[in-house]
């Protein structure tokens, strides 16, 4: 059954989208044309979604114009009353939802959240124990390009060769010959539940911090389809846009012992003012998060990953796991003779968007999908069955222009009856 979740009032204000349009009309344009890309291609990125036209609202409300440096009750500017209001609502909803003693909605970005993590907790040079970039770590995971590999030594984890699940023995092992400071889990690509009691063990038997990324799964945690790692991680960090559906932004979840430590590393150790439009939009997305509707919501992404993971098996894809638990799917479309660079390509020109990402123990890449943003249009099961088959028609052999445009109609058709927003 598709649980249509999908907002229902315009995406853009009118009466602002007019005043846009009057003092920059090129902007405007720009604005029109990507809501119109949006509407009518399939989103299958993992890591989008479609906020509701809420979150937009306060995304686009004058909070933007405030400063607010510090937290409510100690700000370094006036005027400050009403936004601490906000901060405090935001604060308030995000431990209810999650069950956690503290919150700081103020990080800018997943990645912001990590850097103000590893501030906390760990001094530059001390040892980290993370999943490996080439296995489904993020960049802040200690890639060399990244902050966290030039400042922290780290040391990856995988998984096995065969099941593709996090190799827990490996970790235990790597733990007790580094002895990590931290240990990092969460990926971007990993489609199944992590252990995090498995992980709170073996921190506690190395006397490591556990730092759990939840950018991904939070938005399941929310909504009572994923395990919850407040109860195990010393610190969790998440992004408040993927499967959560909020604006743009991070969020970390802590125990009250480390929350003066948390909340310092945010500001003033690496951010500035804090971005109350941002906060608003926040707190209204954890607003939506504790509704049954978002309950459904998410336990409908999960259900549709499986049918789309299954059906894109059947279609000729090795997936990685042989499954997902999540929103989330790792696909090898080696099998179909294609690398899944070729593949991207085919798949975009047909309009199905979606990303490349690294294959575990394999030499190519894969295609990274994810469910969270077909699911609030109010996709269900016979639409994920539709998408494979989209799926299997754009990267077919007889991918000339022909078939391309006649897929890609198809597409347009397909998600026409399943608009991100109505007005
Ligand atoms: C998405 C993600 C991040 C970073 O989020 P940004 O908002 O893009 O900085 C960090 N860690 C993990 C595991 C992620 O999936």
């Amino acid at each position: 059954m598709p649980v249509s979740t999908a907002p229902t009032a315009a995406a853009t204000a009118p009466a602002d989208f007019a005043a846009l349009r009057g003092a920059d009309p090129q902007m405007a344009e720009v604005l029109l044309a990507e809501q119109d890309r949006q509407a009518s291609s399939l989103q299958l990125i993992a890591a989008e979604n479609f906020t509701s036209p809420a979150v937009l609202a306060a995304l686009g409300s004058p909070l933007a114009n405030k400063y607010a440096e510090g937290y409510p009750g100690a700000r370094h500017h006036g005027g400050c009353e009403l936004v601490d209001v906000a901060e405090r609502i935001a604060i308030d909803r995000a431990k209810a939802l999650f069950g956690a003693e503290h919150a700081n909605v103020q990080p800018h970005s997943g990645s912001s959240a990590v850097l103000a993590a590893y501030a906390a907790l760990l001094r530059p040079g001390d040892t980290v124990l993370a999943m490996g970039l080439p296995y489904g770590g993020h960049l802040t995971h200690g890639s060399p390009a990244n902050f966290s590999g030039r400042w922290f030594d780290f040391v990856g984890y995988g998984v096995d060769p065969e099941s593709g699940l996090i190799d827990y023995d490996q970790v235990r092992v790597l733990a007790r010959s580094h002895r990590p400071k931290a240990i990092v889990c969460g990926s971007i690509a990993y489609p199944r539940h992590i252990d995090y009691a498995a992980f709170r063990d073996i921190a506690d038997d190395v006397g490591a911090y556990l730092i759990a990324d939840a950018a991904h799964p939070i938005g399941l945690v929310a909504g009572g389809a994923a395990p919850s790692p407040v109860p195990y991680a010393d610190v969790v960090c998440a992004t408040t846009h993927k499967v959560l559906r909020g604006p743009r932004g991070g969020l970390i979840l802590c125990g009250s012992e480390l929350a003066s430590r948390i909340d310092r590393a945010v500001f003033p150790f690496t951010q500035g003012g804090a971005q109350m439009h941002t906060i608003a939009a926040k707190a209204v997305a954890f607003g939506e998060a504790e509704t049954p509707a978002f309950t459904a919501y998410a336990h409908q992404v999960v259900t549709n990953a499986r049918i789309l993971a299954q059906a894109l098996a059947a279609a000729g894809c090795a997936i990685t796991t042989g499954g997902t638990d999540t929103h989330l799917i790792l696909a090898d479309t080696t099998p179909l003779g294609l690398d899944a660079h070729t593949a991207r390509g085919r798949l975009a020109a047909c309009g199905l968007v979606l990303d490349t990402c690294a294959l575990p123990h394999a030499d190519g890449r894969g295609l990274r999908l994810g469910t969270a943003a077909v699911t609030t249009q109010g996709m269900g099961d016979a639409e994920m069955v539709r998408i494979a088959g989209l799926f299997a028609d754009a990267v077919g052999e007889q991918s000339k222009e022909a078939n391309d445009s006649k897929v890609r109609e198809e597409v347009r058709e397909l998600v026409g009856r399943f608009p991100p927003y109505t007005d």
